[in-house]
This record gives structure tokens, C-alpha cells and sequence, in this order.
């Protein structure tokens, strides 16, 4: 059975008898809104910016068509990193990538006619 974790929404499987979330962290994005420091749960303040970003672009796709945005990052109150780290909020310039993608499908021939028309 699988299922996610209601806090952080990581998958957890039934061989893993005990999950730890990642550590918590803060990221905003300056040029489109200073004020709101969405939480992030990331095991490094680079996969926060990382997660943050394929969020933000998930409706727009900009970043697939080149687009780079600057987050920034800072630990959560709860992260242990909190006390420990020295130099405190990191700033990341996120950018993304569309992987293409091809198909084959065979086209089979229909020795029965049109059968569809009419
Ligand atoms: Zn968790």
C-alpha cells in the first residue's frame, strides 16, 4: 500500500516503517510577490527552489519556453538548519526544460473495407 504524507505529500511505501519528512523551507519570488513565503518541504534549499518553481510554471509553462525566475530560499522556524546555518537565505535563478517526447503507433490496414463510413 502506498500513500502520501499528509504534511510534507511525499510518497511513502510500507517497506519504509518510519518516514521523516525533508527539512522545511520558506520560498518566495521577489519580482512577482515580496510578501508571501510559501512553505516548501525539501531535502536541500536548492530542491525547495527547485519545487517551487515547477509549482509556479505548472499552469503557465513559461519556463518551458526559456523563462528564468529568481527565487528565494530561507529555512522554516522548524527546519534544524534553522540555528545552524550560517548564512541564511539563498537566493536560486530556476529555469526548466521540456523533454520531447515521440510516439509510434503502426497504422494497420483495413482489408475489410470502409466499414466505419456510411
Ligand atoms: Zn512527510
Amino acid at each position: 500500500m502506498t500513500d502520501r504524507c499528509p504534511k510534507c505529500e511525499a510518497w511513502i511505501y510500507s517497506y519504509e516503517r518510519r518516514h521523516e519528512c525533508p527539512p522545511l523551507w520558506l520560498v518566495k519570488c521577489p519580482e512577482y510577490d515580496d510578501e508571501t513565503w510559501d512553505e516548501v518541504y525539501a531535502v536541500a534549499a536548492e530542491y525547495a527552489a527547485e519545487s517551487w518553481a515547477e509549482e509556479y510554471d505548472a499552469d503557465s509553462h513559461d519556463m518551458m519556453d526559456g523563462e528564468t525566475i529568481v527565487v528565494v530560499v530561507t529555512p522554516h522556524v522548524d527546519n534544524p538548519c534553522y540555528n545552524t546555518c550560517d548564512d541564511g537565505a539563498k537566493t536560486f535563478t530556476c529555469s526548466g526544460e521540456a523533454v520531447p517526447t515521440y510516439y509510434s503507433e503502426e497504422i494497420v490496414d483495413d482489408k475489410d473495407g470502409d466499414s466505419d463510413e456510411n
